[in-house]
């Protein structure tokens, strides 16, 4: 009864709002903050239903007993457990209930080979009295180095049964038309201002002066090393700096933690991509969005198909995220990143790594993507070719100055900018960082 009650609370733990907010932070803690979520509150309820369902399962199991011995509680049942984790996979509750059984009988095979009733004297040496240690150890060991996901990985027997009579019915719905409603821009603005950034002796920022309107299209370009990221850093929350500001929507948000910054409405990718591995695409872009109803009402809403659909992955939904390629999983982020309701979305780097024809398509659909949203957007760039399609205004740092702010045209001919390219290891101009 107990057994079936655990499996039912952590199958359905997961399909809650907290369940798959807790899944979205252990997949990647930061990037689940970025877009709002405070993994603190999901994996301290997590912890609690766990806790309540041990505590019911340790109780009778003392009723059973009769007894109550620290022996049989500490040590041994933790490295069972564990190990019954480990062996059937962490990430499902089938695996779970599989690396209980493997275990299980694992465990009692052991014993019986150890025991009186098996007179082989070719077993001795195998120091009888450990066998079952040994089993456990190795059980766990091997699983470590050779399949950490475990047996199942995050196999779902129930999911697999849905999917395969959804399968038998033979559908394919015809998807609805996309209504693609365009809201009007927000009225507020993001400033930075005066940020200085030290680590350590180095200077990483020095005065940096950012403001973008809403709505506003804003590139920040600089050579490899001039303190872009550190600038992104910085507006999310993941640097302090050592002096400066940082407001958006009239709101002081200079220092204020990840997830408060992102609820705050401002809402970054990542240079080096940051996504929830083992979640299918739709459900990186719907936990992005779940966070998004409860944080930020009355900001427009696109539907996961619309966002999905906007930056090409629709027909890849059902994939997990780590089984994109690199340009896909790029367009995934900006979607995740659009479905937690920016009013400005902090894009580092969008197309890094990408082809000039994949660039130029990206960069397009950030366009689209923020307009979908309504937000204004900060986009950085090592490459002022691939951003002066789409920015209003571009600023310039270098080597954590801003040196120049104005339109694609005048940076362009600006001496100071094409200084600073031409001094840096002129890798700035080149595609492939
Ligand atoms: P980019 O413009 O290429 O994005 P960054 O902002 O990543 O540049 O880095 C700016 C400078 O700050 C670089 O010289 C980098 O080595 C340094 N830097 C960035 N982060 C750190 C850190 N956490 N600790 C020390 N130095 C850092
Ligand atoms: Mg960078």
């Amino acid at each position: 009864m107990l057994l079936f009650v655990s499996i039912l609370v952590a199958r359905l733990f997961r399909q809650t709002r907290v369940g798959r907010l807790a899944q979205a932070a252990r997949e990647d803690d930061l990037a689940a903050r970025a877009v709002g979520i405070n993994p603190a509150g999901q994996q301290m309820v997590a912890l609690l239903l766990s806790v309540v369902i041990v505590a019911v399962g340790s109780a009778l199991r003392v009723y059973a007993l009769g007894v109550i011995t620290p022996r049989f509680f500490f040590f041994e049942y933790t490295l069972i457990t564990l190990a019954m984790l480990i062996v059937g996979g962490r990430n499902s509750v089938t695996g779970a209930l599989l690396g209980t059984v493997v275990m299980t009988i694992g465990l009692e095979g052991m014993r019986y080979v150890a025991g009186p009733d098996v007179n082989v004297a070719a077993l001795d040496w195998l120091l009888r009295d450990g066998l079952t240690g040994i089993f456990l150890g190795g059980a766990m060991l091997g699983f470590m180095i050779f399949r950490s996901s475990g047996l199942l990985d995050d196999w779902e027997l129930d999911a697999w049964l849905l999917r395969l009579r959804h399968r038998r019915r033979a559908e394919r719905p015809d998807s609805p038309p996309v209504t693609a409603e365009s809201p009007p821009p927000q009225a507020n603005s993001l400033v930075t201002s005066d940020v200085t950034v030290d680590f350590g002796g180095f200077r990483a920022l020095e005065g940096a002066h950012v403001a973008v309107e809403g709505g506003e299209v804003v590139g920040l370009i600089g050579p490899n090393g001039a303190g872009k990221t550190t600038l992104l850093n910085v507006i999310g929350g993941v640097v302090t700096p050592a002096s400066g500001r940082c407001i958006a929507a009239g709101r002081d948000l200079t220092g204020a933690p990840t997830h408060v910054v992102a609820r705050g409405g401002l809402v970054r990718t990542f240079q080096n991509l940051r996504l929830f591995g083992s979640l299918t695409v739709q459900e990186n872009v719907e936990v992005a969005a779940l966070v998004a109803e409860r944080h930020r009402p009355g900001r427009p809403a696109p539907d996961t198909e619309t966002l999905l659909r906007g930056v090409g992955l629709w027909e890849l939904r059902g994939r997990r995220a780590r089984e994109l390629d690199y340009g896909n999983a790029r367009r995934l982020e900006l979607a995740r990143a659009a479905a937690a309701r920016p009013d400005f979305l902090l894009l580092d780097e969008p197309t890094s790594g990408m082809s000039d024809a994949e660039s130029l398509e990206m960069i397009h659909r950030v366009r689209t993507t923020a307009a979908l949203v309504g937000a204004g957007v900060l986009v950085i760039d090592h490459d002022l070719n691939f951003i002066i399609g789409i920015c209003d205004r571009v600023y310039t740092l270098d080597q954590g100055k801003i040196i120049a702010v104005g339109t694609p045209a005048e940076i362009q001919a600006n001496p100071l900018v094409q200084a600073a390219y031409l001094g840096s290891d002129a890798g700035g101009q080149r595609r492939g960082h």
